[in-house]
């Protein structure tokens, strides 16, 4: 079946410089690999492609070159100025992203916002109807396009369509409280698949199916849970994503990584080196993690000289005003947490304030000792799984969030933290400096077999032969209803952690 990937922004962006059009690749792990299967099938890929409508004047010559570059098609979304606001920069990020993250307190919420987000879903619609073909298989990414199924389906869609939401899915405490709370969950249930990155947000997910639509009837089967509501059936699954390991360790050992690691370490030579990499981010904890990297220094003097926080932050959003007030934030801790404990020859924190490339940053995991990964909640955070892919040496150590997804899985060789208990974080710190080498190698030894036997190839074959199946099933089903409904137990806060 020919792939057709919809999402809020296409694999590559659209720069006109002048005359000449430039296109840029997305470096992630997810864009290289939906990319590969693309190629592999025969596909599409549909989204904004990083310009607004008056810009867009020429755009077909520049994405059909494009395709014939990378091997499948390129269909844009074009958006206005205003649209892109409503939709992206509103509804998106200023409601759906703090909620899922748990962060409530950070919402706007819009009605205006929600007109746009509608409207703009209405025409990624019209869009995906009209490039479908009859035996396409459509893949939604992620929180901007939950709605989409409900508008495809409403024009008699009846291909297949799986969609995965890459960030966190909140308990109904907190899903709640989204005004249009029962609109996002029906037309969720209008997609064949519906995935996420753990079974703790599947889970929540499926309490805020029972809250909010009490007659749906929810049955557990041996691949995941179904819904059965309004003649339609889903499947809801978790399928945790994974990285393109073998790329990440064999890059990690090329020379010219090497010589930087070399040259890092010449720099830092008796220190360990304690490595964050992180978006500018609320959600990523880095305030309260350089709190805590402060306190571990005062409760533990003896790793004052003896480690270097390496800070990198990458811009994100920086016409944001609460982004701007957060990179001031960080800055003004970093110059506190260095004007306390900095001594001729030694500086408590370097902090990066830059988009890294490729070799640099694979040189830093491979460099770091200890990676310090501490968001407050992260759907997965591929930072965590980077790192230990580059440890070819075996020596580091992972601190990891228990708020991540990633913890799910690497709950077998990380040392797992509460980002907002400063004082355990601080101690986690400590302990994980002092772990020795016969402690540090094994653990890494199941981190880096974890999660190369869960890759991001691994990823896509299960999420795509799971909607096949979702969709068949329901072509089978779609006008029964589920005898015997299974509610399934609900898991403990700790259940998915250890
Ligand atoms: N990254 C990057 N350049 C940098 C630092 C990080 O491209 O200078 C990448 C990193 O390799 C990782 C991604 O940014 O793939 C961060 O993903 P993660 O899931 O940790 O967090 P997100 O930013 O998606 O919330």
């Amino acid at each position: 079946m020919r792939l057709v990937v919809v999402s809020n922004r296409l694999s590559v962006s659209l720069h006109r410089d002048g005359e000449q059009w430039q296109i840029k690749p997305s470096s992630g792990g997810l864009a290289t690999a939906l990319a590969q299967f693309l190629r592999q099938r025969g596909g599409v890929w549909i989204g904004w492609p990083g310009i607004t409508n008056q810009d867009a004047a020429g755009l077909e010559a520049p994405l059909a070159d494009a395709a014939g570059r990378f091997g499948y098609d390129f269909v844009p979304v074009l958006l206005s100025d205003e649209e892109l606001q409503g939709f992206y920069y509103g509804f998106s990020n200023e409601i759906v992203w703090p909620l899922f993250h748990d962060l409530q307190s950070r919402c706007n919420f819009v009605p205006e916002y929600w007109a746009s987000y509608r409207s703009v879903t209405e025409k990624f619609a019209d869009v995906v109807v009209n490039t479908v073909r009859k035996d396409d298989l459509l893949w939604v990414q992620d929180y901007h396009l939950m709605g989409l199924a409900g508008r495809l389906r409403e024009r008699g869609l009846r291909n297949p369509i799986g969609f995965f939401l890459h960030i966190p899915f909140p308990a109904p405490d907190i899903f709640l409280k989204l005004p249009w709370r029962l609109e996002v969950l029906e037309s969720l249930l209008g997609y064949n698949l519906i995935g996420f990155q753990t079974p703790r947000d599947r889970g929540n997910f499926l309490d805020c199916v029972r809250k909010l639509i009490p007659h749906a009837q929810i049955r557990r089967r041996p691949g995941g849970h179904m819904i059965q509501h309004a003649g339609r059936l889903a499947r809801v699954g978790a399928f945790p994503i994974g990285i393109d390991y073998k790329t990440f360790s064999r890059n990690a050992a090329e020379s010219d990584v090497t010589e930087r690691v070399q040259a890092i370490r010449a720099e830092w030579p008796n220190v360990q080196i304690i490595l964050g990499v992180d978006r500018l981010d609320y959600t990523k904890g880095i305030p309260d993690r350089l709190k805590a990297y402060r306190l571990a220094l005062q409760r533990y003097p003896e790793l004052q000289r003896a480690v270097t926080l390496l800070q990198v932050v990458v811009p994100s959003r920086e016409a944001v005003p609460e982004y701007q007030d957060l990179k001031s934030e960080i800055e003004r801790l970093v110059t506190q947490v260095n004007g306390e404990f900095t001594e001729p020859g030694w500086v408590p924190v370097h902090y990066i304030f830059r988009e890294l490339d490729h070799p640099e940053l694979l040189a830093y995991y491979r460099a770091a000792d200890v990676a310090f990964v501490t968001p407050l909640k992260d759907g997965m955070n591929l930072v965590a799984k980077e790192y230990c892919a580059c440890q070819i040496e075996g020596n580091g150590v992972l601190i990891l969030s228990e708020f991540t997804g990633a913890a799910f899985r690497l709950s077998c060789g990380a040392v797992l933290v509460n980002p907002y208990d400063l004082e355990h974080v601080a101690d986690a710190l400590f302990r994980a400096v002092n772990m020795s080498p016969a402690e540090r190698a094994p653990a890494m030894h199941r981190l880096r077999r974890n999660i190369a036997r869960q890759d991001v190839y691994w990823w896509a074959d299960e999420f795509l032969s799971a909607c096949l199946s979702a969709a068949q099933a329901a072509g089978a089903d779609s006008t029964g209803s589920l005898r015997d409904p299974v509610e399934e137990a609900s898991e403990g806060l700790y259940a998915w952690t250890t």
